[in-house]
């Protein structure tokens, strides 16, 4: 009986403490194996697989193209859909895939791995469609989330506007109140997806006269096509080529009352509420670049010769290639547990602030020293890595700038309470 409870004992230890034989990325023969990582199973393996095949054949080869455009395609937005890529993590019985945050990072990677930023896929199913699933009515839910997990209703959200970025508080659109109408005035800028999107949750002042901006803020959703509703130039930027940035103009548009999201004059705690997600989102996809870039560049330096042998035995090469991967590796680990954290619903503001500003900042160290590594090829717009660099750039920037993201954190370390 002993011998039973002791067996017995030893293997809930097992349980407890060898939970996984999955390699984590430091041991795992790259850092893009599939197969790696513990909070990671067979059936994400499965979906990873299947994501990475979607990139290959249905994103890679049509890229070029769509720099050339500014834009991607709508068939790669329906064909995203029709493999279950979208709006992944958004419950079932709203019309989502329902899966959980693990099966979100491995699109999110996936798309970071093959190095083609222009598909707005997190955007649309990581960022805006939670609004909708979150805070929208059974109308609004019934209406849109199918329709945008299928891919044929392409999502964006608009906060920014040209004298408000960082201060969301600043916001100058404005929705009026008329009989049982809203009237929206105003302009947005930067607006990812905007223009291809067929649906923007916008932000909007409702109560001027309300005791703080923050109170006076309402979401709403808005659609293509309504009168008033103009979609200005495709912005042109130094990187996310195929990415479809643009400015929104709002000229008396008149939306239903149906339009408004969530409760009146709540949208400043809704985006208050999103935003961690968001954070997690931008700090996954770049720790995941990180590891492409790291990946491309032990290629190079293995095939590239100089004075008689490859550049990979020179041991300034080697130890700079150490620093990288034991800095991404660290890196991996934190965000991963942010993805713990974020899937057992704890992760908070400061943590995922972190996250944001780390990981963004590390990928362009990355960025910036192996395109060093490619030495004069890695200037030119055929490597890969020129195109990494260019995209890492505004990751710093955007879902908050990194300076803010360090007002958060300072916030609750100084914070009295
Ligand atoms: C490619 C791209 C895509 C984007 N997509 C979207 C989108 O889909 N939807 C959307 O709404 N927005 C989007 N944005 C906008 C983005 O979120 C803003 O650009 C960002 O929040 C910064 O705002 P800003 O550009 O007005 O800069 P500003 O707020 O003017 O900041 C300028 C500088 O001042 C610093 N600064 C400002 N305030 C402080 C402070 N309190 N303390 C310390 N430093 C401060 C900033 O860190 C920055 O360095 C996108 C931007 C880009 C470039």
């Amino acid at each position: 009986r002993l011998t039973t409870v002791v067996i017995f004992n030893v293997n809930i230890l097992m349980v407890a403490y060898f939970p996984s034989t999955r390699p984590e990325t430091s041991s795992a023969k790259t850092l893009m194996d599939i197969g790696t990582r513990r909070i990671f199973n067979e059936d994400h393996d499965i979906f990873r697989q299947s994501v990475r095949r979607f990139y290959q054949e249905e994103v890679i080869p049509h890229h070029k193209e769509w720099e050339k455009a500014g834009q991607v395609s709508r068939e790669v937005w329906e064909k995203a859909g029709e493999q279950g890529m979208l709006g992944v993590m958004i419950p079932e019985e709203h019309g989502g895939i329902g899966a959980d945050i693990f099966s979100v990072a491995v699109t999110w990677e996936e798309q970071m791995y093959s190095n083609c930023t222009g598909p707005g896929f997190s955007l649309h199913s990581d960022i805006a469609m939670p609004y909708i699933s979150n805070y929208g009515s059974k109308g609004q839910i019934e209406r849109f989330i199918p329709e945008m997990t299928a891919g044929k209703c392409i999502g964006a959200i608009a906060m920014t506007e040209p004298g408000a970025g960082s201060d969301l508080q600043g916001v100058k659109t404005y929705a009026k109140k008329d009989g049982g109408d809203w009237i929206l005035n105003g302009n947005k800028v930067f607006i990812t997806n905007g223009w291809m999107a067929d649906l923007v949750v916008v932000v909007a002042v409702t109560n001027r006269e309300a005791k703080s901006a923050a109170h006076g803020i309402s979401l709403f959703l808005v659609e293509n096509g309504m009168k008033g509703f103009q979609k200005g130039r495709k912005l042109d930027k130094i990187g996310l080529k195929a990415q479809d940035t643009a400015e929104l103009f709002f000229e008396d548009v008149r939306l239903p009352g149906d339009a408004l999201l969530g409760q009146l004059n709540k949208g400043f705690y809704y985006l208050m509420n999103e935003l961690p997600q968001e954070r997690l989102v931008i700090a996954g996809m770049a720790i995941a670049s990180c590891e492409f870039m790291f990946e491309e560049t032990r290629n190079y330096v293995m095939q590239r010769k100089a004075f008689g042998k490859t550049i990979a035995h020179l041991q300034t090469v080697q130890h700079k290639l150490a620093e990288l991967k034991t800095q991404i590796c660290v890196g991996r680990a934190f965000i991963d547990n942010c993805l713990q954290l974020h899937a057992e619903k704890r992760l908070d503001a400061a943590t995922a602030s972190m996250a944001k500003y780390w990981a963004s900042d590390l990928q362009n160290t990355v960025a910036t020293q192996c395109l060093q590594l490619h030495g004069g090829w890695g200037y030119m717009m055929e490597y890969p890595i020129a195109k990494a660099f260019v995209d890492s750039r505004v990751q710093p920037i955007y879902g908050g700038t990194n300076e803010i993201m360090k007002e958060l954190i300072a916030r609750t370390i100084v914070s009295q309470n």
